[in-house]
Parts: C-alpha cells; sequence; structure tokens
C-alpha cells in the first residue's frame, strides 16, 4: 500500500498519507488541522506554492477576491465541487486582494481563475466562473 505526500494547508508541514486513509479523517500530525477536508482550504502564497512543488494529489486553486460579484458566486460552487473531489483533490483559494504578489506570480490575469496543480507543474486553468459540475469535469478531462 503506497503512501501520499501532502503538504498540512494550515501549518504547511509535509504528511505522508496512507492511500486507504485518504478521504477518511487523515489529520497534519503536527498540528491536527484535517489534510482532506472535503471544502476549500484558504491559503497564503507561501503555503500554496508548498503544496504545488510536493502534493501527491492534484491542487486545484481558485484565484479569486472579495470585491468580485462573480468569485462570490461560484464559491459555493467551488465547495461543492471540492466535496465532490474529496480524497482525489484538494481545492484551495487564493485571495488576490489581500496577496496581491501571488496574482502576478501565477500570471493571474482575470478572476476568478482556477489552476490545476500536478505533481509540481501546472496543468491547465480556466478564467470565468464555473457552476460545480463543470468544476468536475474540467479537472477530470
Ligand atoms: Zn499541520
Amino acid at each position: 500500500m503506497g503512501a501520499k505526500t501532502l503538504t498540512c494547508l494550515a501549518c504547511a508541514r509535509l504528511n505522508r498519507v496512507p492511500e486507504d486513509k485518504l478521504g477518511k479523517g487523515a489529520k497534519c500530525g503536527v498540528c491536527g488541522a484535517a489534510l482532506l477536508p472535503g471544502k476549500p482550504v484558504d491559503v497564503d502564497p507561501a503555503i500554496l506554492q508548498k503544496a504545488v512543488q510536493n502534493d501527491d494529489l492534484p491542487l486545484v486553486a481558485d484565484f479569486w477576491a472579495p470585491w468580485c460579484g462573480p468569485c462570490r458566486a461560484m464559491a459555493p460552487e467551488f465547495a461543492s465541487a471540492a466535496k465532490a473531489l474529496a480524497g482525489k483533490a484538494r481545492l484551495v483559494k487564493l485571495d488576490t486582494q489581500a496577496h496581491p504578489s501571488a496574482g502576478a506570480r501565477y500570471r493571474i490575469r482575470g478572476i476568478p481563475t482556477l489552476v490545476a496543480f500536478e505533481r509540481g507543474k501546472e496543468k491547465k486553468r480556466q478564467a470565468g466562473a464555473m457552476p460545480q459540475a463543470r468544476i468536475v469535469s474540467w479537472l477530470r478531462s
């Protein structure tokens, strides 16, 4: 049975999670935060970068801002997608108003933009709000 490396999205420590524990309430060995909460987690650029580089599960980042209406409209859809993809991918949110450097670093031209990362690399991105079903099918395609 293999194990997956997951970055704790709260304290940034790396955890090894046995594959049979994915989606079953795995917790960070350091701070106790849920590693696979089944809902979007707010992250800062440092934790995002560490998770992109180290995680064995796909990571989807929603680049958004509080002033952006379409971003707020998509939030419940993104949360629902996080639940649907629990154990298969982790969904995170990065507030580009609070962290403007991240928007530049990831070349975000409009928000919301979803960026999917896998094994240290950007796999794809999609600008514009999407409903839950499209987020899930976009990620799986
Ligand atoms: Zn932790």
